[in-house]
């Protein structure tokens, strides 16, 4: 993805009050390899269970969103699979990633979630530059596909948080 600064990301969040973005702890972007990502993602360093994600949506559109991260009990029993990237963890390797909707849908408190690699690291298994927890499954994939895989992934779940 093309480099982003703070105020991109900043301005990005659909789903944040504008003084509580102002007032967001952003990471330092310097060290930051864009090429190889196809979302940027960081976890909130005061509060675990809160991420925040910023991509490209529809139209070229920057989009970032605050996302809250659940684990729930039935989640300790069995693997499952990251519903961006599609690798497969073991028991505690994806988490609930909750999104409130943006807008007045928001509101109410209504919400978007998917299951996601808790590391947030997709673009990385995607490409093989870090090894998937159970070994990469078995399919025709190539990495392009699979790359193309979580840019749709992303879209279908950015459009349902703004719409
Ligand atoms: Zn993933």
């Amino acid at each position: 993805m093309k480099p982003l600064t703070r105020d991109d990301i900043r301005r990005s969040l659909v789903n944040m009050s504008k003084s509580r973005a102002k007032a967001l702890t952003i990471p330092a972007l310097d060290d930051v390899e864009w090429d190889g990502l196809d979302f940027y993602a960081w976890v909130d360093g005061r509060d675990l269970n809160r991420a925040y994600l910023v991509a490209r949506a529809a139209e070229d559109r920057l989009m970032g969103v605050e996302l809250r991260a659940t684990i729930r009990s039935a989640d300790f029993r069995r693997k499952s699979i990251c519903g961006f990237c599609a690798t497969a963890h073991p028991v505690g390797g994806t988490a609930l990633f909750s999104s409130l909707k943006s807008g007045k849908e928001g509101r109410p408190g209504n919400t978007v979630g998917i299951y996601m690699c808790r590391s947030l690291a997709c673009s990385l298994y995607a490409r093989e530059k870090i090894q998937a927890p159970m070994g990469q499954m078995h399919e025709t994939l190539d990495r392009d596909d699979r790359i193309a895989r979580i840019r749709t992934n992303l879209e279908g779940f950015l459009a349902k948080i703004l719409h």
